[in-house]
Parts: C-alpha cells; structure tokens; sequence
C-alpha cells in the first residue's frame, strides 16, 4: 500500500519544539510579554505623533498583576490594540511578527525603539501557561474587543468581548509545575533583572494609590556624558550591580555613527587580588535586558568589568551562531574594547598619580586584556607599568632608559653607523623581576648591594604575561627572575669552572640532596656563602605545569646551588676532615635553601638537628 499526503507545520507541530528548544531559560517569558506591551505603547504614540491616533492623555503603562487564588499573573497596556482580524493574524497564525507589519504600513514612522525582533516572543508565556486569554481592544474608533484563549497546543477561542479601554491585557494561567512565578518576590526580581530600564512606567500590583514604578524609565546611559554628576554615576552603579564599594572609574560610551551603541562600563574595585572576579556586562536592545556577558558583543575580558551596553543595532536572534558572523556585532565589540583603551591611555597620560593608585585594581585586567586580543596589547602596551625595588612606577621604556640612560644617545649614533654595515639581530635587554618580595629577599638584599635593580611582578598572571611579553617583543626584553642566575654585577670576577671543579666536586659528594648541581663564583659580597638559582626556563615550565595542574610542576631537578668563593666558610672548606666537610655542606645547602623555598620536612628536621647541635657547640665553646 502507497499513500501521499503533504507533512503539514502547523502550531500543533511545533508548540513542544518551542517549548524545549527554543528557549532554555524560562524567565524570559515576562519580557516577552512586557516587551510587547511597550512596543504596543510605542506604537500608540507614534500613531497620536503621526495625527493617526488621539490620545486620551492617560499615563502610557504597563500593569503587571499576580492572583495567587486564581492562579494568574496578567500583564497590561494601553497600548495599540488589537482588532479580531490581527490577533488572528499576528497571534493565531506564529510565527509572524506583527512589528514588520506595522514598519511596512506605517513607512513614515520610523523603526526606532520598537523591539519586535525577538520573534515567537509571545509562544514564550506557554512555558509557564497552560492557558492564556488576551482582552484586547484597538485603538481604531468603534473597534470591538476582543477575547482570544488557547491552551496553546491545539485549539483556540477567539470572541467579541466588552473591553473598556484601549489596550491589552494577557492573561497567564500558571501550569501547576511552574508555580514558583506566582510567587510575589521571583516576580519582581524578574522584573527587576528585565525590565528595570524599559521606557515606560511598570507597575506590580497595582492599587491607584501611592504606587511607584519599579523601573527607570530614563536610565543614566542614555544622558549626555556632559550632563551626568560623578554622584549620578555611582548612584547608578549601586543600584544596577548592587555594589556598596565605590567604581574606580568609568567610561561612558555613547555613539549614534555607523551603529547606535550607549552604556557606561565600571572599573570595579579588585576585593580579591588571587582570583578574577567575573564581572557582568548586561547587554541592553532598546533598553530591554537581554542577557549578561554576550561573548561575541563583549569580548570576554571586559566581562571582568560591571556595565550596562545597550545596543539597538544587534540583530537579536534565537540563535547565538549568528551573531558569531555578524560584522556588524564584530564592530561593535572593537568599538567597545577601543574605547576602553582609549579611557586608560587618557588616564595614563593625563593624570599619571591617580593611574598609578588604580592599577593594582586595573592591572591584571589588562594584562588578560593584552594576552585575549592583540589589538588590545597594541593599544595599551605603552601604559604597562611595573613598579621596581624603589616603589618607583614605570612603563617599559621608562624603565630601559632609566637602567641605561647612557643607551639613548649611543642608539642615535649607532643607527648611523649600521646603515652602511649588515645589521646584527639586536640582544634583548634583561630586566630582573621578583615574584615575593618578602620569599626573594636574601637575592633582593644582594642585588641592592650590586646597585642592580628589578620589578615586582607578583600578579598570578605575571608568569604568563611575561612571557606573552617575550613572544611579542622578542628584539626588546627578556626576563629573569632575580634568582635565575647570577648577574656579572654580583661578581667581583669571572670564575672558570675548571678551577673550582676541584670544590664543587667534593661539595657535591657530601650533600644529601643527589640531585642538585652546585658550581661556584666569586661574590663582591663575603656574607652570603651560597644561593639556589633555577635557570628561568625550567621554572616558569614548571609553573605553568602547575597552573594546569600537569605533572612536571617539580623543578628541584634543575636546581642549581651557587658556592661564594668570597666567604670565608666556602674558603675553609677544602681543609676540613671527612666529618665536618658534611656538617658544613648540608648546612650551607639548607641555608640556601631556606632563602630559596621552604624546605621539605626532612630537610626541615635534619636541618633543626644540625642546628641544635651547632648551639650547643657554641656554648660549650
Ligand atoms: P514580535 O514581538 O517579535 O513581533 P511576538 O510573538 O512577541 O513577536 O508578538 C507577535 C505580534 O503580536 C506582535 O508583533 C504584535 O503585533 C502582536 N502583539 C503581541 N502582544 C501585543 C500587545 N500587548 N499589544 C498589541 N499587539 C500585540
Ligand atoms: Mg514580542
């Protein structure tokens, strides 16, 4: 047996689809359905403006009401309207927005705050709804209203119904699993997180008498920057994020060409310096929220940042991969990430005092900048500013020129020279830094000796970010930790191995540590008689194994312990018996080691012993 027949898509087919698919969070429901009734608003007005329309003078509002017996939440408007003729059309029949319609009717009104465009908005309520009733009544003279009910599955009723006013009224009848949204505090905290900046007055329960808004119908970000207060401005930052600390500082974007973008962007207060803090950055269309942190509008370090970003322009769509594509948004995301470079450059140059009080806040905010988006690197590499041994602050090239101020004139000169000559790849300068300035202060101590000096990278994100550093200025510097190696400048000569090989051989042959290399050098200082160095390379690999959690993470195998021959206990050395040659290794082992890291427990123990016994040598003396 054969049969043909056409696969038809009607609601019926498609409601479950809607249900589960289309929107994985029920909570939008609510601002679908105020949303439509703004745009119902929106367009009333335009339609009074356009001489289409009279107004009856009324507060334009949006009612929301919750009837726990009844088991109803209802959201009114007066709004547009409509006629049984376009709920049929724009309510019956899905999928079909009435807001293109209405812009292809009305061609002189133009498209501006009308939200539409989220498409299947109204379909959303069936989240939450076993059944919905619509009381509508157009605008038009002598229209009727009407009555539309529908379980949303299959059937539905449309009928005449004596409607007073203008307007509409949605109905929602809560299914018995989704009760929680007859709860009066989830309403208002929905209506709170979607619809605080919507344009026109929403009311929760209304009485008649003493009620206020809950939103702000003018929100700070639509001002003109020149005329918000740094008190509006905090103020706003409270009451939006709910932060009782004050922002740093803020940029307020604010832009009509080639795309309509406004908001304002917050440099919150870093509460926690070991961990980043995720911020949010709550994207806005036409001051309806549409969610936080949107990657591909807001590129993803910005979202450490706090800031309200409404964008008109965004072609909102259900699906994310299509905004992935979209140039437009692309633009959007470099305009945003430009001025906020812009802001810090500014800053930086303006008023070098406040930038500088700022940056242990702002300071791995841009470094994670920097490594997430190149352009951004580019923009700002010149505010990087480290501060040295001095507390003194400076950006890179500060700092090269304030380690050789003698260079500069010398580049001038030289650069005459190498034009005729073939150009050498020029040596990247080194430039010192510690990671703990209270852990590295024994290397501290001897660099300020030597007169060298270094920077305090002490962010967790400083070892990636050095790095990153090297990879992009790979002709300019490279870093070494200060207890990387031992800089000509603690030296007082140059040592050949081959002459101390004699002592570092006997040393190593009594140390319990097996592994470590020992060599030896001759100090300008004769106090510190030896120092642990880890080659740089072994130890960042070892971080970064440790950040990701790898094994590998052990770098004690590259370890390297530095013999002063300037001290005098080093010196005696090769004169001691069997016996107190090990005593002295160990102990001048565990010294180095106890300035290096901590020492592991049986070091830590051997190394209690071996002192308890020197005391009691001494006092015995
Ligand atoms: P969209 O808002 O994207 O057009 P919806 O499913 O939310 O899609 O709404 C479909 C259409 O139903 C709207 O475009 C509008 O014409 C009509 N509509 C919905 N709610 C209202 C309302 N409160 N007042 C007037 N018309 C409405
Ligand atoms: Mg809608």
């Amino acid at each position: 047996m054969s049969k043909q027949g056409n696969i038809r898509i009607s609601s019926e087919n498609m409601m479950p689809i809607i249900k589960k698919w289309l929107y994985s969070d029920k909570d939008i429901f609510l601002r679908e359905i105020v949303a439509n009734g703004i745009d119902a608003i929106t367009k009333f007005k335009k339609l009074v403006e356009m001489g289409e329309a009279e107004s009856d003078n009324s507060e334009y509002c949006i009612k929301i009401s919750l009837d726990k017996d009844a088991k109803t939440l209802s959201v009114e408007d007066n709004g547009i309207g409509m006629t049984a003729d376009e709920v049929e059309k724009y309510i019956t029949q899905i999928a079909f927005s009435g807001a293109a319609d209405f812009l292809s009717n009305y061609e002189k009104a133009n498209g501006d705050g009308i939200i539409g465009h989220f498409g299947l908005g109204f379909y959303s309520a069936y989240m939450v709804s076993e059944n919905i009733e619509i009381f509508t009544k157009s605008y038009q003279k002598d229209a009727e209203g009407v009555r539309w009910e529908s379980d949303g599955e299959s059937v539905y009723t449309l009928e005449e119904y004596k409607k007073e006013d203008r307007g509409t009224k949605i109905v929602m009848h809560i299914s018995e699993d989704e009760k929680e949204f007859l709860d009066e505090g989830r309403i208002r905290s929905l209506i709170d997180k979607y619809c605080s900046f919507m344009p026109y007055n929403i009311y929760f329960n209304f009485t008649g008498k003493d009620d206020k808004p809950l939103n702000d119908t003018y929100p700070l970000y639509l001002k003109d920057p020149k005329e918000c207060t740094e008190e509006e401005y905090k103020e706003f930052y409270r009451k939006t994020f709910h932060d009782y600390h004050d922002p740093l500082f803020w940029i307020h974007l604010n832009m009509d060409y080639p795309f309509r973008l406004k908001g304002i962007l917050y440099f919150p207060k870093v509460k926690n310096k070991t961990e980043l803090e995720r911020g949010h950055v709550k994207l806005y269309c036409n001051q309806v929220y549409i969610a936080d942190n949107i990657k591909e509008v807001i590129p993803e370090f910005l979202t450490l940042l706090n800031g309200v970003i409404d964008c008109p322009d965004i072609p909102l769509n259900v699906s994310r991969s299509f905004l992935q594509n979209d140039r437009q948004v692309q633009k959007i995301s470099r305009h945003i990430t430009k001025k906020v470079a812009d802001k810090l450059t500014g800053l930086f140059n303006n008023d070098r005092e406040k930038f500088i009080q700022c940056w242990s806040d702002v300071s791995v905010f841009v470094k994670l900048g920097c490594i997430k988006d190149e352009d951004f690197y580019n923009k700002v590499k010149d505010i990087i500013i480290y501060k040295d041994l001095d507390g003194v602050y400076r950006n890179f090239d500060e700092y090269l020129k304030f380690l050789h101020p003698e260079k500069e004139d010398q580049k001038e000169e030289a650069s005459k020279e190498d034009s005729t000559e073939t150009k050498t790849e020029k040596e990247p300068e080194t430039i010192y830094y510690v990671s703990d300035e209270a852990g590295q202060a024994q290397y501290i101590s001897l660099f300020r000796q030597a007169g060298l000096n270094a920077l305090v990278c002490d962010t967790f994100i400083d070892t990636h970010f050095i790095s990153y550093l090297e990879y992009k200025e790979p002709t300019k510097m490279r870093f070494l930790r200060i207890d990387a190696d031992i800089d000509a400048a603690l030296k007082s000569e140059t040592t050949n191995s081959d002459d101390t090989k004699e002592l570092t051989e006997a040393f190593k042959a009594e140390l319990k540590n097996t592994t470590i290399a020992v060599k030896a050098e001759k100090f300008k200082t004769t106090e510190v008689s030896a120092v642990i160095n880890v080659a740089e390379f072994s130890r960042r690999f070892g971080e970064m194994n440790a950040f990701y959690g790898l094994a590998g993470a052990d770098v004690d195998r590259d370890m390297t312990l530095v013999l002063n021959l300037s001290n005098p206990i080093v010196q005696a050395f090769m004169g001691l018996d069997e016996e107190k040659r090990k005593f002295v290794a160990n102990q001048i082992y565990y010294l180095a080691m106890l300035s290096y890291k901590k020492l592991s427990s049986d070091e830590m123990k051997d190394f209690a012993e071996s002192s308890n016994c020197l005391l009691e040598n001494y006092i015995n003396k």
